[in-house]
């Protein structure tokens, strides 16, 4: 059977989120980041973009290119509210919703059709989520995921696209190779190399050559490049979480052990997100004491994949739920609610050198192992940097 697959993407969205608190931000270059000028752009309007401004810019470049550009603190509650707002419209009338980023989602609505005329529903959606909530997005509409992903591209800004099932290889050939979702730096440049520039090239070439060129990689993007793709749309209950868990040799109810324990533990999970590309946007703290109850505690958070933030959300979780003193046996942390995202969500709040340790700690991890290097926090108070076996521990205080 055919499937029918919407992406949507809400247009510069922490831009259009200000926007709509204060009209005067309209028409104007908006770059959104940190408050000092040390800080790096998180999000930046059109405006902005026609100046070479882009995200991931360090402030102060931004602007000297841009020097009338206006620069917005960024909100990370309010992003995560009104991001939510939008989810929640769409999975009141979608049966199978996946949550993508912050400001993307994938619908499967297969079926639909035969009550409505999917491109019918489709605009409808649009419009309502136009309508209530006042931010610009866009649609579009084809068989699998990563062709609607590209139709949405095409739309912006604030369109909508629909590529109806047995034309997906023309509407691809004209593009840009830079399209295909996953056509990173590495692999554009090679393809460029190769005298490939748009995806119909592509489209004419044989999968096996492709593969003796990028490898498995190669293969995957002759898929996409012609309009194949069978991955599923994945409802948050059914995506994987991530947790762990320290069960103790001995219960106890040493308070500062424990903050240690959960720290190290939020520290190693934060990496995994960050590793993965993706945010959380819930954590789950578990408590089970020595008469074996379990207590767990849930909290909605804004969607990060800091340590800093997480660490003092878990924190508080802690605080709350370990009210009664009594001996411990086990303590857990999960992370759930996992969606697509790089650390410009949390650019707001760190400056670049905040950014570049916690960059080069994930590297030393990456090398090494997740246990190679431990913050200050997660040691008892003057405890030396221990060597594991075979690897090196280092202790950065923070
Ligand atoms: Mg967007």
């Amino acid at each position: 059977m055919e499937r029918h697959v919407v992406h949507c993407d809400l247009d510069t969205f922490f831009v259009s989120v200000e926007r709509l608190l204060n009209s005067s931000l309209s028409g104007k270059p908006v770059l959104i980041g940190g408050g000092s000028d040390r800080g790096v752009v998180a999000s930046c309007s059109y405006e902005a973009r026609r100046f070479g401004v882009h995200s991931a810019m360090p402030m102060r470049l931004a602007l000297r290119l841009c020097p009338e550009a206006v620069v917005v603190r960024g909100d990370h509650d309010l992003y995560s509210r009104y991001s939510g707002i939008v989810t929640e419209i769409i999975e009141e009338i979608t049966p199978v919703v996946e949550k993508a980023s912050i400001d993307e989602h994938y619908l499967d609505i297969t079926g639909m059709d035969r009550y409505f005329g999917c491109w019918k529903w489709t605009q409808e959606l649009r419009q309502r989520i136009i309508n209530e909530t006042g931010l610009p997005i866009s649609f579009g509409l084809s068989v699998n995921k990563t062709v609607s992903k590209i139709a949405t591209g095409e739309a912006k800004p604030c369109g909508e696209r629909e590529v109806q099932g047995g034309a997906e290889r023309p509407f691809l050939a004209p593009l840009s190779i830079r399209k295909i979702p996953m056509v990173g730096e590495k692999s554009y440049t090679l393809l460029r190399n190769m005298g490939i520039h748009r995806i119909g090239t592509v489209q004419r070439m044989e999968a096996p050559t492709m593969r003796r060129v990028l490898g498995e990689n190669g293969v995957a993007i002759w898929r996409k490049a012609n309009g194949l793709d069978d991955a599923p749309v994945v409802p948050f209950r059914e995506q994987k979480s991530m947790s762990k868990e320290t069960t103790f040799q001995q219960d106890t109810i040493d308070v500062d052990m424990l903050r240690r324990v959960l720290a190290g533990m939020v520290d190693a999970l934060a990496f995994e997100l960050r590793r993965e590309k993706k945010l959380t946007g819930c954590v789950t703290l578990k408590i089970r004491y020595s008469n074996f109850d379990t207590h767990t505690q849930q909290l909605r958070i804004p969607y990060t994949n800091s340590d800093r933030t997480l660490t003092a959300k878990v924190g508080e979780l802690f605080k709350k739920l370990y009210s009664r003193r009594m001996l411990i046996r086990l303590i857990g942390v999960r992370f759930s609610h996992l969606i697509h995202g790089a650390y410009q969500v949390d650019l707001f709040n760190d400056t670049l050198e905040e950014v570049s340790l916690m960059q080069a700690m994930d590297r030393i991890r990456l090398r090494y192992g997740t246990e190679a290097i431990v913050k200050g926090i997660c040691l008892p108070d003057g405890m030396p940097a221990k060597p594991t076996k075979g690897g090196r521990r280092a202790a950065q205080r923070p």
